[in-house]
């Protein structure tokens, strides 16, 4: 297995990578607590060199036709698909993702989101429409600020830079500071496709500095966010300077509804499993497990059960299910939500706030179940990004979809019915960007994003595309 030290740390601006800078940030293994490499910590001055660059490139990129543009997107599929290993290795060492979770998810759903773009351009997604005497064309928007989280940090990037790129944009990407590693492999994929100097950039650093200072850019055209509810309202309120278009793909806290006629073992294993994917942090995890209050307890019993088959160990072991907090601080703050859930009264059916027993080192967290749970405590409320299930009774459909959409959140949501048209009829009434029925699988083409504030904007496949364009109408 690649050592991931060895991917490139430096900042890459206009086809040329550079590492000079003696501010650095470290980036720590999770599970190791060892400092694996560091990253330069980027200026304002940097950014303005990457935004300058993609400027430039600009006009020469929007040009190419879009069967160049396709060639170019398949082959960073390509790209990744050969170099999974290594990307897989790569993120489980900088934030602690299962590496055999890693090697299907985390690397193949940004193949597939790739593929996707790539087919959505080719059916001619960005074509030309006639309304009465105009001609409604599409055009790329210009120059993207990508700024992404650590969570699936190849996913979260490609599904910003594949579409810009698909559309004839051009691209500056700053990445996590927790998991930067992951985009040095990205750069030199996206430079061996053959994708020009200056189309894609890389700079390194913190949101505070960094993320702000390609939101203000006046030469950005879009900034493509996502990350926590919290940052991405600070980075619209920077971006209303220079009136940029934002998209923001923000946090969730997903409902998961089993209605009283679903096989409620099954809806639970499934809810379970999706909400301590990824180690509990994916912002569309189902955290939230609403059953009937007469099965609430025959729910829990079927909760415990199957979080008992999450195992915290070393993510590098092709058989560990759920690894480590991706930071101490994020360790703390899912720590702090399971006392407050202990405090608010709800019954600690699983896990807990003590450290696993056995592991001396890493950022481990108890997988954790709670039973009555009410929708007002704050485990039902807030997102926490940790393996904490909430399972909360409730009295009748009615009452399941209110308590559904009660937070302020609205991105992802499942139903488990017997009954296909009841479960699309409740699937309807949810307030979030994405339903899964019976257990639905995740599809990398269709509209990923969310209503209230889990944010704005789609991606993924043909509506994901649109997003990087600006409609033009020709009056003749
Ligand atoms: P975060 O908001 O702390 O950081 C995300 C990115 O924003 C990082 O690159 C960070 O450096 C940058 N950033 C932070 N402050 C900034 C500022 N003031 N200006 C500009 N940029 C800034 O989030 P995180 O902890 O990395 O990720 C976890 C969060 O991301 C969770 O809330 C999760 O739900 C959300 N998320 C959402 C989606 C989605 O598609 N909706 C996907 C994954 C993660």
């Amino acid at each position: 297995m690649a050592a991931p030290a060895a991917a490139r740390t430096g900042h890459f601006i206009a086809g040329a990578y550079s590492d000079q800078s003696t501010d650095r940030i470290d980036v720590v293994n999770p599970a190791t607590e060892d400092v694996i490499a560091s990253i330069p910590a980027g200026t304002e001055a940097d950014v303005d060199t990457a935004v300058r660059a993609a400027a430039a490139a600009f006009p020469a990129w929007s040009a190419t036709d879009d069967a160049a543009r396709v060639a170019m997107v398949r082959a960073i599929g390509s790209g990744l698909r050969e170099r999974a290993d290594e990307l897989a290795a790569t993120m489980t060492a900088e934030m602690g993702t299962p590496i055999t979770f890693a090697g299907k998810v985390q690397v193949l759903n940004p193949v597939g989101i790739v593929e996707g773009v790539a087919d959505a351009l080719e059916a001619g997604a960005l074509g030309t429409v006639e309304i009465g005497n105009s001609l409604v064309v599409r055009e790329p928007i210009g120059v993207v600020g990508a700024i992404t989280p650590w969570n699936f940090p190849l996913q979260q990037a490609v599904a910003k830079i594949a579409p810009a790129l698909a559309a004839g944009c051009t691209v500056v990407l700053k990445p996590s500071e927790i998991a930067p590693l992951t985009a040095g492999i990205l750069a030199e994929v996206i430079e061996a496709a053959g994708v020009p100097a200056g189309v894609f950039n890389v700079v390194h650093g913190t949101g505070p500095v960094v993320g702000e200072a390609l939101a203000a850019h006046p030469l950005v055209d879009m900034i493509s966010f996502t990350g926590s509810t919290r940052a991405g309202r600070r980075v619209s309120q920077v971006a209303a300077e220079t009136v940029k278009r934002v998209a923001l793909e923000l946090g969730g806290k997903s409902a998961s509804v089993v209605l009283d006629d679903a096989d409620l073992v099954r809806a639970v294993k499934i809810t379970v499993g999706n909400s301590f994917m990824n180690n509990g942090q994916a912002c569309s995890s189902l955290t939230r497990l609403l059953v009937p209050a007469d099965r609430h307890d025959e729910a829990l019993e079927a909760a415990v059960a199957a979080a008992a088959k999450y195992v915290s160990a070393d993510p590098a072991d092709p058989s560990t299910r759920i690894g480590p907090a991706s930071s101490a601080a994020q360790r703390d703050r899912v720590v702090g939500y399971i006392r407050k859930g202990v405090e608010e009264g709800a019954t600690l059916a699983h896990g807990g706030p003590d450290p696993v027993e056995g592991l001396d080192k890493g950022y481990y967290v108890r997988p954790t179940v709670f039973g009555n749970v009410r929708p007002d405590m704050t485990i039902a409320q807030e997102e926490i990004f940790g393996p904490v299930l909430s399972v909360i009774p409730y009295t009748d459909e009615d009452d399941a979809v209110r308590i559904a959409n009660g937070t302020v959140y609205g991105l992802a949501g499942a139903v488990f019915s017997a009954d296909s048209d009841r479960a699309m009829a409740v699937a309807k009434r949810l307030r979030a960007g994405q339903v899964d029925i019976n257990g639905g699988m995740f599809n990398t083409s269709a509209p990923f994003g969310g209503f209230k504030q889990s944010g704005n904007g789609r991606e993924y496949g043909r509506f994901g595309l649109e997003e990087f364009t600006e409609l033009k109408s020709v009056q003749r």
